[in-house]
C-alpha cells in the first residue's frame, strides 16, 4: 500500500525571511543599484594603504589627507565592532568632500555592513514626529544577521514515501509526519512523480490532493499559505513534506536585515511570522539571528536638526545597540534650531563634547585639477589639456561643484558640434550659459528692481 516516489529535487521554497524583507521593503540600497552617475559614484573607498596612510590619489579620493587619515581610524573602529555609540562630526566648508569621505567609509565597509544615510532635513515630515523618524533611522542602521538553513540542496535526489490512504492534519504519511510549521519546505516533487502519477508539474507552494479511494495525486492550486488554509481544505488534502532524514542536509546562508525591516514586516497582518503557525519556527529563527555590531548611521546637514533631536541623539548614543553615528555640516557658529542660542556648527555644546571632530579644508589647485580629471573619467568626457586648465581655474574661482557641473554640459555642447574632445570654447560656452553662485548674486544686485517682491533691505538668509 505504499507509493515510493523518487525525484530530482530542485531547491524550491516559498519566500524566505530575508527575501521577504528585501523584496517587500525596497530601501535606498536597492535603488542605488541602478547604474547612473551620481555625485559620489567615483568614490570607491578612502584610498588608504595597509598602514591606514592615505595615498594622494586613490580609489577616487584626492588630497584631504588629514581627514582621510582620521576617517581611516574611524573605519577600523567600525570594522572592529566593539565600540557602540561613538559619534563623529565631519566639519568644513561646502564642497570640501565631507559627504565624499562618508561615502568612502561606506564603500570600504562593503555591502554587508549596514550604512544608512539621511539628510538632517528628512526628519521634517507631516507623517511622523521628528524623534520618531530619527529613531527609525537608528533602527534602519542596526543590522541583524540571520542564519538561514536551507533544507534541500539544489540538484539533490530526494526520496519521498507516501502512504495510502491519507488523512487529516498531522496524519502520518508514510515515514513523514506532517508538520504544518515547516510548510515553507514544500518543494518540487519532480518529473518522476509527474510521469507516474499526474500529468501536471508540481511546484513549491502547490497544494497536493491525494484521492483516498484511488490514491491519485493531483494539484489543487497554489493558494495555501498558512496552517488554517490547510484545515479549511479538509482531511483529503496532503502537503508533501521533506522526510526527517533530509532535514539534516542543511546549507547555511547568512543575510543582514535591519531592525527597521523587521519592524515593517512584523507590522503587517500578513507579516512573515504569519507564515509560521508554531513556535518552533520562531525559535529557530530567533536563535539563528544576532545583531551585527558593525553599523553606521550618517546624518548629512546635521545643523538642520533641532534641540529635541540633539537631545534624542545624546540619549540614543548611550545605548549598547547604537550604531556609529557620522554627521556632517558646513556651518560655522550659528543658532541651534529651536533655541535662541548660538553654538559651533549649530550643535549644542554637550553633544559636541561627545564627538570626534574631523575638519576638512579647501583644495589646492592641483587637487582640484585631479578631482576634475577623475570626474571627467567617471562621466566619460574627454577634455583637452587647455580645457582642463580652464575648468580648474573656474573651479578655484567659483566652486568645485560648479566646475563639476560644467563637465557633462560641456560634453554635450562638444557632442552637438560633433567634436570628440571638449575644448576651451565648449567650456566658455557653458560658463556663459550657466551662472555660478557669485555671478548669479551679482546679476540679482544689478537687476534687483526688475524682480518681484524684491527685499534688498531684509537681512541675509538665515539658514540655521
Ligand atoms: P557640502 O557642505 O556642500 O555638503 P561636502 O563637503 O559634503 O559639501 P561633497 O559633496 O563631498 O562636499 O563634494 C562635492 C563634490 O566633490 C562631490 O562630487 C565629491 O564626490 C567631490 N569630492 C570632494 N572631495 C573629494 C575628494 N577629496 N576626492 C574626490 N572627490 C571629491
Amino acid at each position: 500500500d505504499t507509493l515510493t516516489l523518487r525525484t530530482i529535487g530542485k531547491k524550491r521554497r516559498i519566500l524566505t525571511f530575508s527575501q521577504m524583507a528585501t523584496t517587500k521593503v525596497p530601501e535606498v540600497r536597492d535603488i542605488t543599484r541602478i547604474e547612473r552617475i551620481g555625485a559620489h559614484s567615483h568614490i570607491r573607498g578612502l584610498g588608504l594603504d595597509d598602514a591606514l596612510e592615505p595615498r594622494q590619489v586613490s580609489q577616487g579620493m584626492v588630497g584631504q589627507l588629514a581627514s582621510r587619515r582620521a576617517a581611516g581610524v574611524i573605519l577600523e573602529m567600525i570594522k572592529d565592532g566593539h565600540i557602540a555609540g561613538r559619534a563623529v562630526l565631519i566639519a568644513g566648508q561646502p564642497g570640501t568632500g565631507k559627504t565624499a569621505i562618508a561615502m568612502g567609509i561606506a564603500q570600504s565597509l562593503g555591502p554587508d555592513t549596514p550604512f544608512t544615510a539621511m539628510a538632517g532635513s528628512e526628519i521634517f515630515s507631516l507623517e511622523m514626529s521628528k524623534t520618531e523618524s530619527l529613531s527609525q533611522a537608528f533602527r534602519k542602521a542596526i543590522g541583524v544577521r540571520i542564519k538561514e538553513e536551507t533544507e534541500i540542496i539544489e540538484g539533490e535526489v530526494v526520496e519521498i514515501q507516501i502512504d495510502r490512504p491519507a488523512t487529516g492534519t498531522g496524519a502520518k504519511v508514510g515515514k513523514l509526519t506532517l508538520k504544518t510549521t515547516e510548510m515553507e519546505t514544500i518543494y518540487d516533487l519532480g518529473n518522476k512523480m509527474i510521469d507516474s502519477l499526474s500529468k501536471e508539474k508540481v511546484q513549491a507552494g502547490d497544494v497536493i490532493t491525494i484521492d483516498k479511494a484511488t490514491g491519485k495525486i493531483s494539484k489543487l492550486g497554489r493558494s495555501f499559505t498558512r496552517a488554517r488554509d490547510y484545515d479549511a481544505m479538509g482531511a483529503q488534502t496532503q502537503f508533501v513534506q521533506c522526510p526527517e532524514g533530509e532535514l539534516q542536509k542543511r546549507k547555511e546562508v547568512v543575510h543582514t536585515v535591519s531592525l527597521h525591516e523587521i519592524d515593517v514586516i512584523n507590522s503587517r497582518t500578513q507579516g512573515f511570522l504569519a507564515l509560521f503557525s508554531g513556535d518552533t519556527e520562531r525559535s529557530r529563527l530567533r536563535s539563528a539571528s544576532r545583531l551585527t555590531p558593525k553599523c553606521v548611521l550618517f546624518i548629512d546637514e546635521v545643523h538642520m536638526l533641532d534641540m529635541e533631536c540633539f537631545s534624542f541623539l545624546n540619549r540614543a548614543l548611550e545605548s549598547d545597540l547604537s550604531p556609529v553615528l557620522i554627521m556632517a555640516t558646513n556651518r560655522g557658529i550659528t543658532r541651534i534650531r529651536g533655541t535662541n542660542y548660538q553654538s559651533p556648527h549649530g550643535i549644542p555644546i554637550d553633544l559636541l563634547d561627545r564627538l570626534l571632530i574631523i575638519a576638512t579644508s579647501p583644495y589646492t589647485e592641483k587637487e582640484t585639477r585631479q578631482i576634475l580629471r577623475i570626474r571627467c573619467e567617471e562621466e566619460d568626457v574627454e577634455l583637452s589639456d587647455e580645457a582642463h586648465t580652464v575648468l580648474t581655474r573656474i573651479g578655484m574661482e567659483t566652486s568645485l561643484r560648479y566646475a563639476i557641473q560644467l563637465i557633462s554640459t560641456a560634453g554635450l555642447v562638444c557632442r552637438k558640434r560633433k567634436g570628440t574632445e571638449v575644448q576651451v570654447e565648449d567650456i566658455k560656452r557653458v560658463y556663459s550659459l550657466f551662472l555660478d553662485e557669485a555671478r548669479s548674486s551679482q546679476y540679482m544686485k544689478e537687476y534687483q528692481d526688475s524682480f518681484l517682491f524684491n527685499e534688498t533691505q531684509a537681512p541675509t538668509m538665515d539658514t540655521s
